[in-house]
């Protein structure tokens, strides 16, 4: 049967951000619940070795490190949900501030909040063809951590000129026999020292200035079988023999669930307030990838999070302090 439940403060998502978020909340005393959403430790999960978050200097494997932050969530009382919120109702029928922030989730299940705490990072974006739609699982994927097992010594391509394109590219080559990174320019956008791995790397071959024309191939005759592509330059086109392709190409915030009741920019990230995590509506802060459209790293994500908790903590201390004196 689906429950309803008050509580003080809510955050939504199991990233970076969520989870620190979570730890500042939950020692503040103020018993937040976090809904974990469909992918449990969010991006970092379908992620590798990482060797940037401090702490850690031997690195530490992605998947590895996110129970460890929801471990520590938990030792100080948060209540961690595995459920996904599918709508949510933030302002009243006027276009202001609810009176509490709704939450429905894909259980049935239906929470309420005087503090949320958003934290839904980004997804994987794709190139957008009908092709790539048609054989996403049979030879196409967004995740190399998830697929690459898959190509054992097979010739395969990513596409991207980012830092998650050559990393996907350097981790790919321990399976493929070789890795060639399509890019619609002819500089990569990596750091520095990302590119000069995939220099010295013998299996990677980057394509310039080329465009996915098409995924070529049947999902029910053996997957992906090559790529059309498109010099930009010289607009010639051309075929590419390769059994996998990894699009690598960024990401766009999660922010669907709250319709227009919340403020973000052309690309959907949530706009907060300078120096802070407020959002639009009194209450509801952002923080991690979701509003974050520049740095977008595991460290700034969790930055955030304790953030917004720090000032979702000073917004409930005023309204109760309010409340007392009416
Ligand atoms: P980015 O936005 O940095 O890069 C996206 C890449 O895809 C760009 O090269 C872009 O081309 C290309 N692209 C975008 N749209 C299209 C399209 N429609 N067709 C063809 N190519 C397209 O995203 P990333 O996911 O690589 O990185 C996101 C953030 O995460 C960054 O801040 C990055 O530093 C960080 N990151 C860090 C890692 C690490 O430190 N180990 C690993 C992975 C990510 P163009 O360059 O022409 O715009």
């Amino acid at each position: 049967m689906a429950n309803e439940s008050h509580h003080k403060v809510i955050i939504l998502g199991s990233g970076p951000a969520g989870y620190t978020a979570a730890i500042y909340t939950a020692r503040a005393g103020l018993e937040p619940i976090l809904i974990q959403g469909m992918q449990p430790g969010g991006q970092l999960t379908i992620t590798t070795e990482v060797d940037n978050f401090p702490g850690f200097p031997e690195g530490v494997q992605g998947p590895e490190l996110m129970p460890k932050m929801q471990e520590q969530a938990e030792r100080f009382g948060t209540k961690v949900i595995f459920d996904s919120v599918m709508n949510t109702e933030l302002t009243d029928e006027s276009g202001g501030r609810a009176e509490k922030f709704k939450l429905f989730c894909d259980s049935g299940d239906v929470y309420t909040c005087d503090s949320l705490i958003i934290c839904t990072g980004a997804s994987a974006r794709w190139l957008g063809m009908d092709s790539e739609e048609k054989l996403k699982g049979f030879g196409v994927s967004a995740c190399a951590t998830c697929d690459g097992f898959f190509f054992k010594d097979q010739e395969i391509a990513v596409i991207g000129g980012g830092d998650a394109a050559v990393e996907e590219a350097l981790f790919l080559t321990n399976f493929a026999s070789k890795v060639y990174l399509i890019h619609r320019r002819d500089e990569l956008r990596a750091e520095k020292i990302m590119q000069e791995h995939m220099k010295a790397n013998e299996k990677i071959e980057p394509v310039w200035d080329s465009v996915i024309e098409d995924f070529l191939g049947d999902p029910n005759a053996g997957g992906l079988k090559g790529l059309s592509l498109k010099n930009v330059k010289t607009g010639e086109i051309s075929t590419l023999d390769v059994t996998g392709a990894f699009v690598a190409i960024g990401h766009t915030p999660n922010t669907e669930i709250f319709g227009n009741q919340l403020q973000t920019d052309e690309s959907g990230y949530l706009i907060t307030k300078a120096d802070s995590t407020a959002t639009n509506l009194e209450g509801v802060f952002a923080a991690g990838d979701v509003q974050d459209r520049i740095y977008r790293q595991a460290i700034t994500a969790a930055g955030t999070g304790c953030m917004a908790a720090l000032e979702s903590e000073r917004y409930l201390q005023l309204k109760e302090g309010e409340a007392a004196r009416i």
